[in-house]
């Protein structure tokens, strides 16, 4: 690897450093220092993402969907460095860190083509009705206009997809927003690298440098600074219930309140229905076993939770995907504290009676192991700590007595971002009386598939009642994550030159 990390944040196309440091924990590989964010930092951000809105905010389609390519170009022609330095912080693996590269740069130069289209501006009009009595009607036109700088933060767990040019920061650039980023602290070498493409794109299209900043983390002030400075006019987050639950009331408590959009927690219910437990319990098992492990469980749409019916097609079930997790060794955390936090939501499920341990695994260190649980439908509804996310590979299978009891624990759910059914075609009647529950519960319900893997088109949701998210009307992937950031205006019986140039 050739990138080393020189630690310093980006604050409107200057490189600053200095102050306390704190250092990053790479799963491998040496340590490095950076400085630490400070309030001053975000002030300073913060102005000059408010001074640059007033050109990058009245730019035309093509000139930012020309923007976001080069961004793209920027971190592919970095790719290497990139993936070197997100599999040392991260302890993901090299062909991850590598899909998750071609994920972002797919995503700014769809958002790109997005923009130099147009349709997400969603302009409607209403021509003008002179004649009309008993008064005329004037000429009307929406138009979705940008909101201004926004705050985003970037996630643990996608250092590159969903960090400091992931797509909230991708979404905001299309709308016409400039970012000030708050960096992860778990990779903030990865932020660093991903800031310099940001910044190389910005000094090749003479961008307006206030457009993009980036303040690395260390501190809790720097959040909350960022949330609540008067310039910042919208937040996108990707993190845990608790942080964004507390980053959330910051925001609505402000003089003046603005949107937060929070993706937080989800256990991603998993409904497997009689017949397809009867035809396929094996398959099934083993597609399950490979989701809920799959990047060590840190994935938002990690299905956690399998609703499956009492008997002996369910058994068989539980016993093959214990089967299949005994294959599975050891993964590392995107954090030691990760690790720790996943023993501990395990020690929820060791300490109770009712709940039977099915499959178990010791880890130690940064890493963590599968394990699987058990436990009956009474047992689940009577203790609602046991329908809470634990961040990894721990799943849970509740028996479900009877086709009606599936349906009470559909309706026991909280918000998700994700709901599956398992069925074949004589579960239809079944499915249809669940239908009508999960999709008042998450915001994207799939048939015979796993829910990680989130396509980013324009039909996609990755979003859902709280608390899956802190604004259910959004999603923070695919095309429609841009309107986020818009804000309708009304333009009435307003001259063609003064309308804006999009
Ligand atoms: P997190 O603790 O929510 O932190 C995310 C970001 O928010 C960080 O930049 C953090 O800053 C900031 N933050 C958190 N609480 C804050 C507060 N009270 N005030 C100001 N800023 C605050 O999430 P994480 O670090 O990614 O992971 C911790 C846990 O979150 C995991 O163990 C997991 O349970 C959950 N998680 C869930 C998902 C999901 O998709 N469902 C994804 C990632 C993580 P600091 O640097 O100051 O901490």
């Amino acid at each position: 690897m050739t990138f080393k990390p020189h630690g310093k944040h980006l604050i409107a196309g200057n490189w600053i450093g200095g102050g306390a440091t704190f250092r990053n924990q790479p799963a491998s590989g040496e340590a490095s220092s950076f400085s630490m964010g400070t309030v001053e930092l975000v002030e300073q951000a913060c102005k000059a993402a408010e001074e640059a809105f007033w050109s990058f905010g009245y730019s035309s389609r093509a000139s930012r969907a020309d923007f976001l390519n080069a961004i793209a170009d920027e971190i592919e022609a970095r790719a290497v460095d990139i993936t070197a330095i997100g599999c040392q912080e991260t302890g993901l693996p090299e062909a991850r860190l590598n899909g998750e590269r071609a994920r972002t740069t797919g995503q700014l130069r769809l958002f790109a083509k997005v923009v130099a289209e147009g349709d997400y501006l969603d302009q409607r009009r209403d021509a003008a009705l002179p004649d009309r009595q008993p008064l005329p009607r004037p000429d009307l036109r929406l138009i979705q206009q940008p909101v201004g700088p926004v705050a985003v933060f970037g996630a643990s767990n996608f250092p590159l997809a969903f960090s400091v040019a992931g797509g909230d920061t991708a979404a905001a650039f299309a709308a016409g927003c400039p970012v000030v980023v708050k960096g992860h602290t778990s990779h903030p070498g990865t932020s660093e690298i991903v800031a310099e493409a940001v910044h190389a794109a910005i000094e090749k299209f003479g961008v307006a440098p206030g457009v993009f900043s980036l303040v690395q983390g260390g501190r809790r002030d720097v959040g909350t600074a960022l949330v609540q400075h008067p310039m910042i006019k919208a937040v996108g987050f990707t993190g845990s219930l608790g942080g964004g639950r507390a980053l959330f009331d910051l925001c609505a408590s402000r003089p003046e309140p603005i949107p937060f959009f929070g993706e937080l927690g989800s256990v991603n219910p998993m409904f497997v229905l009689p017949h397809a437990l009867k035809a396929r319990a094996e398959a099934i098992a083993r597609g399950w076993a490979t989701s809920m492990t799959g990047s060590a469980g840190q994935l938002c749409t990690n299905p956690g939770i399998a609703v499956v019916p009492e008997g002996a097609d369910g058994d068989s079930f539980v016993a093959s995907v214990a089967g299949a997790l005994k294959s599975i060794g050891p993964q590392t955390m995107l954090t030691s504290g990760m690790a720790e936090a996943y023993r501990s939501g395990k020690a929820r499920f060791e300490t109770r009676n009712s709940v039977k341990a099915v499959h178990t695994s010791e880890s130690a260190g940064r890493n963590a192991s599968p394990n699987l649980y058990e436990v009956s439908m009474n047992t689940f509804l009577d203790d609602h700590t046991l329908a809470e996310e634990v961040f990894g590979p721990l799943s849970l299978v509740v028996r479900a007595p009877s086709a009606e009891s599936l349906l009470l624990l559909a309706k026991s759910f909280v918000g998700q971002l994700t709901a599956t059914l398992h069925m074949d075609t004589e579960d239809t009647d079944l499915a249809r009386r669940l239908m009508p529950i999960l999709t008042r519960k998450a915001g994207r319900v799939l048939v015979n598939g796993y829910p990680t893997g989130v396509e980013v088109v324009k039909s996609m949701v990755h979003g859902g009642p709280y608390p899956a998210s802190t604004n259910f009307g959004a999603t923070s992937v695919g095309t429609m994550s841009i309107r986020r950031f818009l804000r309708p205006v009304c333009f009435q019986n307003m001259p063609e030159e003064l309308l804006p140039v999009a």
